[in-house]
């Protein structure tokens, strides 16, 4: 630790451009620039070839580019790539082969221990040590990562180079006999990818089938989630469609995205939702074709991936009770622990236990209606009576205290003090595109819709083909 602890103000100035280094880099990219031109021509529709396998002839667009993008794209080599970059580059450079080495950091590892490894001489950890503020990402070194280290036979840094995020890299080089430390950003990259699926039981299942993560099928839930009940609505041979975004760093995914249009088809009629930014408050929501908020003043069921045990009625048979009772509210069977979303925004007006519902809480949304959430777990600890609560913000998890024959969550949907049936009540909607921007929201989405209609259509001929060879 003493090491890593040393103080930083011998900062060497770095504002000169390091010729040398790019020059270096420029050579290194044009050795790979056909790799550049192929990075470059990569989109989503066709998928990530092993770019060595093609044909390497430089290209004008690769040579074109700074030799500081293409340091970054050349980063992500694997440790041969890398090793065989340094091979063409010290040949042309007349110099002996040198070897880069990958070490990967152990658990109580530092980099004195890391140094030793790799047989580098002690001194020069202090001398990389004392290169200022970009070094000091050194200092948080995590078990797993990786540390690639250039070294001569006498034990002498020659570079060093550690990932310190998706976004960024520390590249440590000894130019005329100094070593020079610099941090580089990576270009991130947004593509576009599309995915459709057809429903035999249940979305999650038709979701991983058509190759999609499990984030984008919360999200595509939570688009559709104020118009169908995930619970109950579902049916077979539903269908959906949907774009996205995917982050990619040198041509390498990194994460999904947002959603950027989606499609459901249910029970025959069709739901489509487009992401759309306000121009004037900068707040991103999810539209109907027609500008209409996706957003409903209330969720349509305040828990996800459920199923509906008992529904509204004026009458029925109470299976604890054992004497025919109304039931006024729907009962949402799932396991113990699932979180239960409050319904709308509103504020917490009763938190406590009330006799046969158990724990129950109950949320007042504007000056007519409240939603009751019964026989909870647990409650969101942070929730307090009179605490303002968000529309989908947890608020309590589903459990079977009170008058339970198992875990479920009884909720109850009252207007004006009276129950109504939380599943076919007409719900309020939320704010539209404002007439102002219609124009522009027009001239954004139009384009994404098309490209949705496109892949829906396709995707539709796709299925009736797999029915009809079935
Ligand atoms: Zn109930």
């Amino acid at each position: 630790m003493s090491l890593i602890s040393k103080d930083f103000r011998h900062k060497p100035q770095q504002s000169q451009p390091h010729s040398h280094i790019r020059l270096r880099w420029a050579l290194l990219a044009i050795a790979c620039a056909g790799i550049g031109a192929v990075i470059a021509s990569t989109n989503s529709e066709t998928d990530s070839n092993d770019p060595i396998a093609s044909d390497s002839l430089p290209s004008f667009k690769a040579v074109t580019k700074s030799s500081e993008q293409l340091a970054r794209e050349s980063f992500t080599l694997s440790l041969p790539e890398l090793q065989a970059r340094q091979e063409i580059l010290d040949d042309a450079n007349d110099l002996m082969p040198k070897q880069w080495r990958e070490f990967k950091v152990k658990s109580g590892d530092n980099l004195a221990r890391l140094f030793k490894r790799a047989k580098i001489k002690p001194q020069q950890l202090d001398e990389m040590m004392k290169l200022g503020e970009d070094v000091k990402t050194l200092t948080r070194i995590f078990p797993k990562d990786i540390i690639r280290v250039l070294s001569d036979d006498e034990g002498t840094l020659q570079a060093l180079r550690y990932d310190i995020d998706h976004q960024s890299y520390l590249m440590v080089e000894r130019e005329h006999g100094t070593l020079v430390a610099t941090t580089y950003n990576h270009q991130i990259e947004t593509r576009q990818a599309s995915a459709s699926g057809i429903i035999d039981s249940s979305l999650f299942l038709a979701a991983q089938d058509a190759g999609i993560s499990q984030n984008i099928i919360m999200e595509l839930a939570n688009v559709f989630g104020w118009d169908i009940d995930f619970a109950l609505d579902i049916r077979k041979d539903d269908t959906f469609t949907v774009l996205y975004e995917q982050l990619f760093r040198n041509g390498e995914k990194i994460s999904d995205g947002d959603i950027l249009a989606a499609e459901f088809i249910n029970n025959g009629k069709t739901y489509r939702a487009v992401r759309y930014t306000n121009p004037q408050t900068n707040v991103t929501e999810y539209f109907t074709p027609d500008g209409k908020s996706m957003r409903k003043a209330f969720l349509r069921s305040p828990v996800n991936f459920a199923r509906i045990s008992s529904r509204f009625t004026t009458s029925r048979y109470h299976p604890v009770l054992h004497k025919v009772r109304s039931h006024k509210g729907v009962d949402y069977a799932a396991k113990r622990g699932t979180p239960i979303y409050a319904a709308g925004d509103g504020k917490v007006i009763f938190k406590g236990k009330k006799g046969g519902y158990g724990k129950v809480m109950i949320l007042q949304h504007g000056s007519k209606y409240t939603t009751l959430y019964a026989h909870l777990k647990t409650y969101n600890r942070k929730l307090r009576k009179g605490s303002k609560v968000k529309q989908g913000q947890t608020i309590a998890y589903v459990g079977s205290s009170g008058l339970a024959t198992g875990p479920h969550l009884h909720y109850e949907f009252r207007v004006n003090g009276t129950h109504r049936n939380p599943l076919t009540v007409k719900l309020p909607e939320s704010k539209p595109v404002p007439k102002r921007y219609m124009a522009d929201f027009d001239l954004t989405t139009t384009p994404v819709f098309a490209q949705l209609d496109l892949l829906a259509r396709s995707q539709q001929v796709a299925f009736a083909d797999i029915e009809t060879n079935n």
